[in-house]
């Protein structure tokens, strides 16, 4: 399938790593222009700039902090200033904090639904504001099967997935009457930073529990994003579509 994204902007917060770089290159190869958003990691944000010189135009940058309401809202001043209007928004930006539940610090309990949850909520909540007066819209939030199946050490991070896609189907309902999509993307394992630190045996186990015998790539999750996205894909609402192998 060819995507066409050419008069079309798209936001992907944390877009210069992992998932929502692969998303972010997806569309730029389809000729949207992309606002590439991420937290600290400004080395990592310019090596994807640089990888990406040939699309210098249509690229652009922006550092904040998803959990943090003000930076959200002077996020999006700048972009009705700058860009007018913008077509998709794909929530991406996520972390994790393992631990068990008896030995979690609150702190990390906090961060991980503050980043997760509430940040998905603060971006939706600016995106639908203008997107409703354009009477359009595709929002793509990128959550995970650990929010419905749960996992030993991740109560934070499943608490947080699994709230994100109630909000999707929530606010599906809200803003269907104008135009705009809500779905969520759920990726299994797909081989980026964000799984780097597991140990190798605890991966090789992963890898047992996967139908079809490999982790995931970036590239097949973006392309699950840009399906979403597409202005044919009007009637899919509310859903999560899983792209996991098979788990
Ligand atoms: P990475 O760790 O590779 O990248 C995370 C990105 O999110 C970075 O760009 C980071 O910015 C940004 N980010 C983190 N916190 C914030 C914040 N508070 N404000 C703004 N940006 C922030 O993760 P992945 O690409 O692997 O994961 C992307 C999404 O996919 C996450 O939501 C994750 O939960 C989900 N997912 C991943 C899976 C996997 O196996 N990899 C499986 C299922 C779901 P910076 O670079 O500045 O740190």
């Amino acid at each position: 399938m060819n995507f066409d994204f050419k008069d079309q902007t798209v936001i992907v917060t944390g877009g210069t790593r992992g998932i929502g770089r692969g998303v972010a290159e997806a569309f730029l190869a389809a000729g949207a222009q992309v606002i590439a958003t991420y937290r600290s990691n400004t080395s990592a944000a310019q090596e994807f700039q640089k990888a990406n010189a040939a699309c210098k135009d249509r690229l652009h940058l922006k550092q904040f902090d998803v959990s943090e309401p003000n930076q959200v809202v002077e996020f999006f001043k700048d972009v009705e200033e700058n860009f007018k209007q913008f077509e998709v928004l794909v929530n991406n930006s996520g972390i994790r904090r393992d631990s068990i539940v008896g030995m979690m610090p609150a702190e990390d309990w906090d961060e991980v639904i503050h980043t997760n949850l509430s940040g998905t909520y603060h971006m939706s909540k600016l995106a639908v504001q203008q997107l409703m007066r354009r009477k359009y819209g595709r929002i793509i939030n990128i959550t995970s099967p650990i929010g419905r199946y749960g996992f030993a050490g991740q109560a934070n991070y499943a608490a947080s997935k699994a709230g994100q896609e109630a909000f999707t189907r929530s606010l599906s309902k809200e803003v269907a009457s104008r135009n705009i999509t809500v779905n969520c993307v759920s990726p299994g394992f797909i081989d980026t930073d964000f799984i780097a630190d597991l140990p190798e045996d605890q991966k090789k186990k992963y890898l047992g529990q996967v139908p079809v015998k490999r982790f995931g790539t970036v590239e097949e999750v973006a392309r699950a994003v840009l399906f979403l996205a597409d202005r044919d894909s009007a009637y899919i609402n509310g859903t999560v579509l899983e792209i996991t192998g098979g788990l």
